[in-house]
């Protein structure tokens, strides 16, 4: 019972050791998520949900690149999530990022309100990437009926954090929370009915220098369990529980 809520096991950072990556979370009797950001990844995702059995897919839209397509290749890309609707637990990671000079905002709310509007038919929970527009992104998901929400490793500030425990949103923790403070105080905030574990992989990895992997996860649940004085095999329990409430039951 543990869960990573949002890697990218499609990158090709694990087409060298990709079957001993999944063994290891297997081992432990994970689930993992993973999440495509783009058509090309997303084919790869869906292969590997049907390769593995621990693996499932959310398949996405990463903002930084979706600016890029034009008209015709942005519906390929959104038609090809609602095709594959019934192999996919998520939309995800889709969202906004204002972290680079030339974000072309406009364009990113456009493009996030069309997968937003997939998602909210579809009936899917959504995995949030909000890089420097967390407010923007909070205030667009606001107007739509979606169900449920995971804000994945949110950079915002309290009042925003707020919103989202108020709005009955999740937090999915990544792995950095053994050094970043400020995970750390939101986990200290919010409710375990409302948190989520992740690694991000390969991103985010617990060990400097070190790419991240599934199993790592297992540091965010040691983190939680610290600073909610719980048990760590009540974490894992609890946050699975949530994994199950939002991914498995929609
Ligand atoms: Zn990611």
């Amino acid at each position: 019972m543990l869960v990573d809520v949002h890697c990218h096991l499609n990158f090709e950072d694990f087409d060298k050791d990709r079957d001993e990556v999944v063994n290891r979370a297997e081992k432990l009797g994970m689930t993992v998520v993973d999440s495509a950001t783009n058509i090309n990844d997303a084919r790869k995702s869906l292969e590997l949900s049907r390769k593995y059995k621990i693996v499932k897919s959310s398949l996405g839209l990463y903002p930084l690149y979706a600016i890029n397509l034009n008209e015709r290749q942005l519906d390929e890309e959104i038609n090809f999530i609602s095709k594959n609707k019934d192999d996919i637990i998520a939309v995800g990671e889709i969202g906004l990022d204002k972290s680079v000079e030339d974000h072309r905002i406009e364009r990113q709310i456009e493009i996030f309100r069309e997968v937003l509007s997939l998602a909210e038919k579809l009936k899917k929970p959504v995995v949030i990437h909000s890089r420097k527009a967390e407010k923007e992104c909070i205030d667009i998901i606001e107007t739509f009926k979606i169900r449920h929400v995971d804000m994945h490793c949110f950079g915002g500030n309290f009042k925003l954090v707020k919103r989202i425990q108020d709005n009955g949103w999740n937090f999915s923790i990544p792995t950095n929370i053994v050094r970043l403070l400020h995970f750390q105080k939101i986990v200290e905030q919010t409710s375990m009915s409302q948190l989520l574990t992740e690694t991000d992989s390969p991103y985010l990895s617990p060990y400097r220098d070190r790419r991240n992997e599934p199993s790592f996860v297992v540091e965010t649940i040691e983190k939680i369990s610290e600073i909610k004085k719980l048990d760590k095999e009540e974490v894992k329990k609890l946050i699975y529980m949530n994994f199950q409430k939002i991914f498995l039951k929609n």
